[in-house]
């Protein structure tokens, strides 16, 4: 009797450790940084992970520039100079706590980068939202997803006159930001009002949608896409001005690495560019072999056909990766004006 309790509880043991042993799978130890190991691009901490990017950087990039946020907080730059005209620009850390992943790429990826004039130029930015990643959070230091923030202009003042319960945010708004202490009576509460709707006839897809959609009116609640362009993005935008990058460049490529969707270590991709959907869907969606799949970011739907874990996304604005395309399409836009005022002014001086 004694021995089967002792073999039972050391089976029960044995399973937890198993258990234990098969989810948890720990960062190879890394005693001396070295950028061809990929396990030491992993790292622990934001300040870790900032550290090892410098010290990749330095010796390889062409420049490395460290953006002040204040507080020990930066937004780190690497560019490996290239052709101007042809710039890809990789950022990590939107969705600060996302920050490890899209941190370990660009430091494994500085093994085989360098600057070579006849390739693009590629800019490096390691954490976007430094406070996000210093604290395990999505939301940066005024609780602000930068997923829903990079609006300017027109768009920027359209989204934030717009009926903030376009997606239906402001109806389920005590289920998205619960209100007063957490106290079990409360939590419980919450539970029964989000399982009611929850359970109602598309009512996950609801709350998801609205979710996704986020506020721009309620300053502390869940996805607050900001009042004012945060000032990472600013002190960014401004860098990539001051280079002169979106002046000189005819192609842009922007991949914003988030870790937040799609199947464990699997990368997929959410193209943003329409004309991207056309190519891939003559072309197989392959990269160096792999195949990679993606989504529409509009409706995350998988392209498999599986569609269980849709999700609307069709009013979210704002996204990070879009910032650029507007600055591009700024000085494109100026460029044509330019062009066409050549083109004017030459027609007059020949009639
Ligand atoms: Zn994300």
């Amino acid at each position: 009797m004694a021995r089967g309790l002792v073999l039972a509880l050391g089976g029960v043991a044995l399973a937890l450790l198993l258990g234990i042993g098969w989810s948890y799978d720990p960062v190879l130890p890394c005693p001396m940084f070295d950028v061809s190991l990929p396990h030491c691009a992993w790292s622990l901490s934001y300040v870790e992970a900032r550290s090892k990017f410098l010290t990749a950087m330095q010796p390889r990039a062409s420049i490395v520039d460290s953006l002040a946020l204040g507080g020990g907080l930066f937004v780190d730059v690497a560019e490996f100079t290239g052709r101007p005209d042809h710039v890809v620009v990789h950022v990590s850390g939107t969705h600060g706590v996302e920050g490890y992943v899209g941190s370990a790429v660009q430091i494994a990826a500085s093994a085989f980068l360098a600057p070579n004039a006849s390739g693009p130029t590629v800019v490096l930015v390691h954490v976007l939202n430094p406070f996000g990643m210093r604290h395990t959070r999505r939301f940066n230091e005024n609780n602000v997803d930068l997923n829903r923030n990079a609006l300017f202009g027109p768009e920027a003042e359209a989204t934030r006159k717009r009926d903030p319960d376009v997606a239906g945010y402001e109806t389920l708004d005590s289920i998205i930001n619960p209100r007063g202490p957490l106290t079990w009576p409360a939590l419980l509460r919450w539970g029964i009002d989000a399982a009611s709707v929850a359970l109602s006839r598309g009512g996950s897809a609801k709350i998801r949608r609205a979710l996704i959609t986020g506020t721009y009116t309620r300053d502390k609640g869940l996805y607050f896409g900001g009042r004012e362009v945060q000032p990472s993005t600013r002190l960014l935008v401004d860098w990539l001005a001051r280079r002169g990058h979106f002046e000189r460049a005819d192609k842009v490529c922007i991949v914003d690495v988030h870790s937040g969707l799609g199947d464990f270590a699997k990368d997929t991709l959410m193209l943003q560019a329409d004309f991207a959907y056309d190519a891939l869907l003559t072309k197989p969606r392959q990269f160096q072999g792999i195949a990679v799949p993606w989504i529409h970011p509009h409706s995350l739907e998988r392209m498999s056909g599986d569609t269980s874990k849709q999700e609307r996304a069709d009013a979210s604005v704002g996204c990070a990766s879009h910032m650029f395309h507007l600055v591009f399409d700024k000085t494109q836009r100026a460029r044509a004006r330019e062009a066409t005022h050549a083109r004017l002014s030459h027609a007059v001086q020949m009639t």
